[in-house]
């Protein structure tokens, strides 16, 4: 028999059990990753069951994810049995409030049968109120004010709420009196939106005290992961919470908050001290998830950053392998690599699942999808569905397809209004029941029915015009390469106008899928053969069990381990992307990094970076210079790999305190003479070839002094960028060159050529 010390505080830390054991009072764990500030929280949560302080029923447990919730359920039932069962309130801000919610539905004027309306919906009736309104819908799209109306909501801002200068942000000043009609509306139909759980659930807390106290009586304590990523809203109503008995526990880090774009508060941290007082604030400083040299770099990068709180992480876990940095020459050598080296630490013993792709941006995924069904590579892709399942993916490709096969109908009802035309789905049906009856195909039977009175005058025009355009691109089919032509279309036809229109984070995401389709299709001789690929990805069985490579974006993977992670694409425009180069500033670029760091510390015993030289954009080459992040890493636990035919690089930034502050920066370090001869004799200004691998040197260089330029002043050079210009300073590899066209721009002198 033990004594008092129960099996579940075993092994923990002295700093760990401080906080799982001090139950009572405010306390927050402000740790850097893999510190155990999860396990920590289920401990506590054990604890508080096991010593009977309170029932599974008593706390209000919150995750960042519905994985994550799942994960502490498992985690919890191991230590406490079937007990766990009764956590009625353990999962997201989300899904918590919306219980809430159904529960005191009427005392927002909603029924507790209220429905959740999606984007698509929301946007419906936006547009709607727009057009009651007289908003002119194509100055102000209705997706638009979504992002607002959600960020006035993630902020805590009802209508009534609403600071004047948002007013101003839509529309004229109209952006109070459109969010107000547009809360009717849903009030009208018992809806509501994502925004809303929360909001509603602030409101009836703070108009309602007698149920605000219902919930103080019922949650006794209060535990939250991953509290950097929490927005106002969901801190206010975390306060009103806790008002009462301020049993109140937060983990988080401020170095891991990634989700400032939608709205999270680093701040939310600070403030914690100051509405809470006499909180315990309580730091872990050991890490037990990476070997040192990950942690290092890790640690290395994010000192970078500016604004952060400051920390000092260690491990016991000396040794392991340094973080692998590689250059490659494209995004298919990148997939190609990578591939070979999961099925090589497969062979070597490793699980699939222990090896994970974080990418920066959901079209990376492609390239990897693509080798790993050619190889045979079982994978899944967390959290959204795969490349070519995609819905705007399968809307570019049913485009094709009917271009092909005018009489593919599935591919013709999939398009014919999308993007928006005007042909709605009385009309569509209409065509598919005279395409039945006559025995012929949709697009038949369109032509057919605009040369009637059958549709509305509208209606006919525009369908006609799209049976015109599908006319027009069937024709130039057979003159332009199929990539071109897939570009065309999407231009043409308005798909890719309507998503820049709508400025959400999703859309930019679908533009970028839509550019690397471009860029797929590029690689297959015809469409006929693109097609086939796509019809055969999308019939691979996916039942291969649970033992599959994971391939996620670097937010999903927030708060998860992999013993293997790969992060591939870390280049100036990927990763940190274009929009936070372009447009947030230091802010996003602090947040890129942060993200960064997330992606490092996944890995728990190897880590491997890579970078490519070339990307296809819109099925056209361009240059990628290395991540600003690579050259951030320390020298000291970063090694450069000598895969044959692939370059190693390594920073050597750090050297010489320089940044490049002209447009994208080149790594310094990345610029051994064989890499700049492979990559001077490679742009000629032709598409270099796909099967193209750099005989490189394969080894770190990091240029402390480097090598003399062989370059002179006034010497008239081309960049594949910028075009002819004139060199006017030489500073190691490095020239200054006054462009005819881009003006003067610093750039490395393996990266043009004598003209
Ligand atoms: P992140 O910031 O990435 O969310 P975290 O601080 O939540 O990380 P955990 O996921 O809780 O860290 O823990 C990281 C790893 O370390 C896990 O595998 C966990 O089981 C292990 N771990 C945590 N504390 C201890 C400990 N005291 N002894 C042994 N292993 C531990
Ligand atoms: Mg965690």
């Amino acid at each position: 028999v033990r004594g008092a010390e129960p099996d579940y505080l075993d092994g923990l830390n002295p700093e760990q059990r401080a906080a799982v054991e001090a139950t009572e009072g405010p306390v927050l764990v402000l740790a850097g990753a893999g510190t155990g500030k999860t396990r920590v929280l289920t401990t506590r949560l054990a604890h508080i069951l096991a010593t009977g302080k309170a029932r599974p029923w008593e706390l209000l447990v919150v995750t960042f994810t519905n994985k994550a919730a799942r994960e502490m359920r498992e985690r919890i039932t191991a230590i406490i049995g079937p007990q766990a069962e009764g956590l009625r309130w353990l999962g997201t801000f989300h899904s918590i409030a919306a219980q809430i919610l159904r529960r005191h539905a009427e005392l927002v004027g909603l029924k507790s049968n209220y429905t959740i309306l999606d984007t698509d919906d929301q946007e419906r009736l936006l547009k709607q109120v727009l057009e009651a309104e007289n908003v002119d819908a194509k100055r102000w799209p209705p997706k638009a004010l979504a992002g607002l109306i959600d960020h006035w909501k993630n902020r805590g801002w009802t209508p009534d709420r609403l600071p004047a200068s948002e007013n101003a942000q839509f529309a004229n000043g109209r952006g109070q009196a459109l969010y107000r009609l547009y809360q009717e509306r849903l009030r009208i139909l018992n809806a509501c939106d994502f925004g809303d759980l929360l909001l509603h659930n602030l409101t009836i807390f703070t108009s309602s005290p007698d149920v605000l106290a219902e919930y103080h009586d019922r949650f006794r304590y209060l535990l939250v992961d991953e509290y950097q990523d929490t927005n106002v809203a969901q801190y206010l109503w975390l306060r009103l919470l806790a008002q009462k008995r301020q049993n109140v526990c937060c983990v988080g880090d401020d170095d891991q908050s990634i989700y400032g774009w939608r709205g999270a508060e680093v701040d939310n941290i600070l403030r914690f001290e100051r509405d809470f007082p006499g909180a315990k604030v309580i730091r872990l400083e050991r890490n037990y998830r990476s070997t040192s040299h990950i942690l290092a770099a890790a640690s290395g990068l994010i000192a970078s950053n500016k604004s952060r709180l400051g920390k000092t992480l260690w491990t016991e876990a000396e040794g392991g392998e340094k973080v692998i940095v590689r250059g490659v020459w494209d995004g298919e050598a990148e997939s190609r690599l990578i591939a070979d080296e999961i099925e090589r630490a497969k062979k070597a013993g490793r699980r699939y699942r222990d090896m994970a792709i974080l990418v920066r941006a959901s079209f990376q995924m492609r390239a990897f999808e693509d080798r790993f069904i050619l190889l045979q590579i079982p994978y899944v892709v967390i959290g959204g569905p795969r490349f070519f399942e995609r819905a705007e993916i399968r809307d570019a490709v049913a485009y094709l397809r009917l271009i092909y096969s005018p009489d593919d109908d599935l591919a013709f009802e999939r398009i014919v209004n999308t993007p928006k035309r005007g042909i709605g789905e009385t009309t569509v049906q209409k065509l598919l029941q005279v395409a039945r009856v006559n025995g012929v195909s949709g697009s038949t039977a369109a032509r057919e029915i605009v040369r009637t009175d059958e549709l509305a005058a509208r209606t006919r025009t525009s369908l006609s015009n799209f049976l015109r355009d599908l006319d027009r691109w069937r024709a130039e089919a057979g003159r332009l390469h199929h990539a071109r032509l897939m570009e065309t279309v999407l231009e043409e036809s308005g798909y890719t106008d309507a998503l820049r229109l709508d400025r959400s984070p999703q859309a930019q995401t679908r533009l970028e899928n839509l550019k690397e389709l471009v860029g797929a299709m590029s690689q297959y001789e015809t469409l006929e053969a693109f097609l086939e690929h796509v019809a055969l990805v999308l019939d691979l069985d996916r039942e291969s069990g649970d033992d599959r490579v994971q391939i996620m974006t670097l937010h999903q993977a927030k708060g998860l381990e992999f013993p293997l992670v790969f992060l591939p694409g870390w280049e100036e425009g990927v990763f940190p992307s274009q929009r936070s180069i372009d447009e947030t500033g230091e802010k996003g670029l602090e947040e890129e990094r942060r993200l960064a760091y997330v992606g490092l510390t996944r890995a728990r015993e190897e880590a491997r970076v890579s970078f490519a030289a070339n990307r296809q954009v819109y099925g056209r080459w361009t240059s990628q210079m290395p991540s600003r992040f690579v050259d951030e890493l320390p020298l000291a636990n970063v090694e450069a790999s000598s895969e044959t035919g692939y370059y190693g690089g390594g920073p050597g930034m750090q050297q010489h305190g320089s940044r490049w502050d002209e447009s994208p920066s080149f790594g310094a370090g990345y610029s051994s003479p064989g890499w700049r001869r492979a990559q001077a004799s490679n742009y000629k200004g032709s598409h270099p070839g796909r099967q193209q691998v750099i005989e490189g040197e394969g080894r770190l260089v990091a240029v402390s002094e480097p090598a003399a330029s062989a370059y002179s002043r006034g010497d008239r050079v081309f960049h594949v960028k910028f075009g002819y210009g004139q060199v006017t300073a030489i500073e190691g590899n490095k020239l200054t060159v006054n462009f005819e066209k881009a003006g003067e721009k610093k750039v490395i002198d393996s990266f043009v050529e004598k003209a």
